[in-house]
């Protein structure tokens, strides 16, 4: 970077270090031509983009919110909450790296869905019909043959469990 003391185009590092808590460098830097010493810190981005919801209005993303709703759909699965915690930090992971701004809602509920399909099918597909709301059976359907395919192993009995008539009132 240029100097800021005489704008020279040349600076040298002559110490780098770690600031705060490991999230910051510190370099001290000379300039070449003026010999001016000064300090920068380097900071990685970590902004969550904002979420664009289908009617375009905007709201901040939010965690809790994103971890119930996978939370929902794994009720009485047999996931552990650390497994969930994960897939919570994958996604964010990936908003993030990203790099944007916003982000449509869709985005987030493609990579919820993306986790909870390596975690469990049940859950999965529980999340994809209430996600993407399917408008009848035949398109419920094509979203477990859709994931049959994906996958090559549905334990059809666990699907009859809740796509049954009597879908999530017992066990
Ligand atoms: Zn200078």
């Amino acid at each position: 970077m240029h100097c800021p003391f005489c704008n020279h185009e040349e600076t040298k590092v002559i110490d780098s270090r770690l600031a705060g808590e490991g999230q910051q460098i510190r370099r001290r830097r000379e300039c070449l031509h003026c010999g001016e010493r000064f300090t920068t810190f380097e900071t990685a981005e970590l902004v969550m983009p904002r979420i664009v919801k289908n009617d375009a209005s905007r709201e901040p993303f939010d965690e809790s919110k994103l971890r119930n709703s996978m939370l929902k759909a794994l009720e009485k699965r047999p996931v552990s909450s650390e497994a969930l915690d994960a897939a919570v930090v994958h996604i964010c992971h990936k908003l993030r790296a990203l790099g944007e701004r916003e982000v449509g809602s869709r985005l987030v509920g493609e990579l919820a869905m993306e986790e909870l399909h390596n975690l469990d099918e049940v859950a999965y597909v529980r999340f994809a019909s209430v996600y993407r709301s399917f408008q009848d059976v035949d398109a419920f359907r094509e979203e477990i043959e859709r994931m049959r395919n994906r996958r090559g192993k549905t334990d059809e009995s666990q699907l009859a469990l809740w796509t049954g008539p009597d879908a999530g009132k017992k066990r």
